[in-house]
């Protein structure tokens, strides 16, 4: 049976679901989920992440999270942990920058948080010789203090979404109409987490990402716990309004209800709700991506590996550079949010 039928006999049999549950089931159903099933990044997949773009930005994040733990004094056992890893382009961009930070690779365990079997097997192909490990949540890592880095990884996590109406908040959700699925909006609800919407108007649609939330209180508890930085790198705004659920195949957007399991669906990261879950911790400004990768010198790297080529490589070198920094491509979209310890030095490239 397909991800469609499935869902459509679910809510013929229990009635309509929450976008969250829509979103959860699209992206991870262990038969049919989009992550479940397939590699999605690259020219020839749905979508194109920034370490796949360039290797400067992990190599970038890389000399990020070493200063980071030079500067807490180098603890001498750390666990190095990436949430939602794709193809593990980023951790071994991370890996191969840092080997000449002394010390910094015998201090540390690299832990890999994946959700899909299949992007496991590409992970471990890509990190053959690492030693890495896999948890299924952040929950299973060892403890000690974490340094910690996650691109595009909350915005794949499920929310959910409440209308404003007639002076109410209603959850928005997916039904069916002859059969089809399509949205509409359930009763009205009372829940404290929408407080922060106060000013909402009635048509506005506000998002909540509980398992965002969740996750974000585990980082808390560990680095306040015992030290560590982490670096959260995804597109979205410090307080998000309005409807941002998206879904995306072939490098382009596509309706979310049209075919379950077969598109990339996300939304944007509302990083104000991430800062107020982890408030143990001291965070950065949220910083435009190109803000951070400019301060942490990318244009001299750039210089460097242009150098060495020339022609068609050479033009793809400067695509890439652009494509990481400009504002008209993702400099501006994707935004950097940053943890450290309370009385930790930020994270370079960023300030409090
Ligand atoms: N960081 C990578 C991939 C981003 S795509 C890059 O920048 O290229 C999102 C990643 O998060 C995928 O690896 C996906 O399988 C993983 N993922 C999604 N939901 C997850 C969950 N609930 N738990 C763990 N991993 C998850």
């Amino acid at each position: 049976m397909s991800l469609a039928a499935k869902l459509r006999a679910r809510i013929a049999q229990s009635g309509p679901m929450s976008v969250a549950d829509y979103m959860g089931e699209c992206l991870l159903d262990p038969e049919h989920g989009y992550y479940t099933t397939r590699d999605p990044f690259g020219a020839a997949g749905d979508f194109t992440t920034a370490p796949e773009i360039s290797q400067m930005f992990g190599e970038l994040v890389g000399l990020c999270l070493a200063q980071g733990w030079m500067d807490q004094g180098s603890p001498a056992a750390i666990v190095l942990a990436e949430l939602g890893p794709g193809r593990g382009t980023l951790m071994a961009d991370i890996l191969r920058a840092t080997r000449g930070v002394p010390g910094f690779h015998d201090a540390l365990r690299v832990v890999l948080v994946e959700a899909s079997e299949a992007l496991r097997t590409r992970q471990q192909a890509t990190l053959a010789g690492y030693g890495v490990t896999w948890a299924d949540r952040l929950e299973d890592v060892p403890p000690g203090p974490i340094f910690l880095v996650a691109n595009e990884f909350f915005d794949a996590l499920p929310v959910r979404q409440f209308q404003r109406d007639d002076g109410a908040w209603r959850e928005r959700q997916v039904g069916l109409a002859d059969d089809a699925l399509t949205f509409g909006l359930g009763g009205p609800v009372s829940l404290t987490a929408l407080d922060r919407f106060a000013e909402a108007r009635d048509g506005d649609l506000v998002e909540l990402r509980p398992a965002g939330e969740a996750v974000m209180a585990e980082i808390d508890a560990r680095i306040a716990a015992s030290g560590g930085a982490a670096l959260i790198i995804d597109y979205g705004d410090w307080h998000s309004l309005g409807d941002t659920l998206q879904a995306v195949a072939k490098h382009d957007t596509a309706d979310p209800l049209a075919d379950p399991g077969e598109a990339d669906l996300t939304s944007h990261v509302d990083f104000e709700a991430l800062a107020q879950a982890a408030p143990r911790l001291t965070h950065s400004r949220l910083t435009p991506q190109g803000v951070f990768l400019e301060r942490l010198g990318i244009t001299a790297r750039a210089q460097a590996l242009a150098r060495r080529l020339e022609g068609e490589p050479l033009s793809r070198h400067v695509a890439a550079h652009r494509r990481l920094t400009h504002p008209d491509e993702m400099g501006t979209l994707f935004k950097i949010l940053a943890f450290v310890p309370e009385g930790a030095p930020m994270l370079p490239g960023l300030e409090t």
